[in-house]
């Protein structure tokens, strides 16, 4: 199939990185003539960009698949393809169950006009080839994101950690960071097309390291050359690993202002038996030490986190150590799900997933319930407090209201008829959920 003006439909699942890897795939076919679309009936290549990291992600897209390929019933050149996380791990299945005509891994995505120009009913085209040096950092992402206010920018690829649960390094390759001048680039060019927030992503932010010649880029260093472009662009920053997170990003977080005062910080257990299976280098006393770091270099600090219930062998102990350490460190919120097996892990290859589905539920929702408490503990000590808000856009709930993010991550909704995306506002807290503070607007 020529590209020559070509409709592109995409899908998105899963995680930030996803977002910004189909801003990546639509430039990448932008510049060889094919033309986004939103409207799947008149697409002529139509894709989901996927996720594995839990078993009904990628039941969710057999689903999809089923429905994509039913606009071939009607129009029989449309093409079909799964790109992802999920099409690296099933790779050949995808053609084959699947009945789509291209596949592409998250390093292959140079290579799908090609996949796209080859594919015909009959001839599917795969490429799963992982790289040890792919970060796409000479792509211009085309946005996606509907405000324009806020973008994200992948600032490395992969991870080396291979926790034993997860299919991350498998389906995203070793871990590779981008070179810091094209990031703060493009930074400062989202700034002067009027974005005021920019994100960070990598699996691991704190393993971020360049080094060219004599040249050597720390995650705490390029945190603080994007800080350096302005004032009025907000930074933040996803997914931070607890055994790499250092004083030194602590400092230059509490040095600026723009740096928002938010760490995502996944823990996955309270457990040290737990932790030590999951190979997440980190003790539950070096993890209490670092949260007690950040409360005391950043006392306001937004704190959020991830964590697995009912891992192999989790024992009522095990499950207790991470009920206590959610009730010490009171996170703002969590993800909290319960243990997914993934195919080709190492806790799968090793270890039976032996904690029954109503023990793993039952865990979970002890987990939610008192995270809900906690949530609202932690939004109620906001009530009173002012906050500089970067305004999102119209509140989900009542569109006559304006809502938008406190530095510390929290959603602020307001009445405001005079403001409007991507202005910083003054804030009141009056009230609050466990998940939204209720602001007045300051003149
Ligand atoms: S740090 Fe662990 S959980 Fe996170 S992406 Fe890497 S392997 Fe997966």
């Amino acid at each position: 199939m020529s590209s020559n003006s070509k409709k592109v439909y995409i899908e998105t699942y899963g995680c930030q990185m996803n977002v910004n890897d189909t801003e990546v795939i639509f430039a990448i076919l932008a510049n060889e003539g094919f033309i986004r679309t939103e409207d799947i009936a008149e697409a002529d290549v139509i894709m989901a960009n996927t996720c594995s990291i839990r078993d009904n992600a990628e039941q969710r897209i057999w689903g999809r698949i089923e429905q994509f390929n039913l606009q071939k019933n009607t129009r029989h050149d449309v093409l079909t393809g799964i790109v992802g996380c999920m099409a690296e791990r099933l790779k050949e299945k995808l053609l084959d169950k699947g009945n789509v005509d291209f596949v592409a891994g998250p390093d292959a995505y140079r290579n799908l006009p090609r996949l796209i120009a080859d594919a015909a009913p009959g001839h599917p085209q795969i490429d799963t080839e992982l790289s040890r040096e792919e970060t796409y950092g000479d792509i211009k992402p085309v946005r996606i994101d509907k405000n324009g206010v806020s973008a994200f920018i992948s600032i490395m690829r992969g991870c080396n950690n291979v926790c034993s649960y997860c299919v991350v390094p498998y389906t995203r390759g070793v871990e590779r960071s981008r070179d810091p001048r094209t990031i703060i680039e493009e930074a400062r060019n989202l700034f002067d097309r009027g974005y005021k927030e920019v994100t960070l992503l990598g699996q691991n932010v704190d393993s971020y390291h360049w080094k060219c010649d004599r040249e050597e880029v720390s995650f705490a260093s390029l945190l603080e050359q994007v800080a350096h472009i302005s004032p009025d662009l907000r930074i933040r920053f996803s997914t931070s690993n607890p055994q790499d997170f250092s004083d030194e990003v602590l400092m230059v977080m509490a040095k600026y202002d723009n740096i928002c005062k938010h760490i995502h910080f996944p823990v996955q257990s309270g457990s040290n038996r737990i932790l030590e299976k999951m190979r997440r280098r980190y003790t539950r006393e070096w993890y209490l030490e670092r949260v007690s770091r950040i409360r005391e270099i950043i006392p306001d600090c937004g704190i959020t986190t991830d964590v697995i219930a009912g891992f192999c062998s989790e024992t009522e102990e095990d499950h207790k150590d991470t009920l206590s350490l959610f009730d010490i460190v009171g996170f703002d919120t969590a993800f909290m799900f319960y243990y997914s097996e993934r195919p080709g892990t190492i806790s799968q290859r090793n270890y039976p997933d032996d904690v029954d589905i109503e023990t793993k539920t039952r865990r979970l929702n002890e987990i939610i319930a008192l995270q809900g408490k906690k949530s609202l503990e932690s939004y109620r000590k906001d009530i009173g407090k002012v906050f500089r808000v970067l305004v999102e856009g119209p509140s989900k709930k009542d569109p006559a209201d304006l809502c938008g993010r406190a530095s510390n991550n929290k959603m602020c909704v307001f009445a405001d008829n005079i403001h409007k995306a991507g202005d910083y506002v003054d804030v009141e807290v009056t009230g609050c959920t466990s998940a939204t503070l209720l602001c007045r607007l300051l003149d």
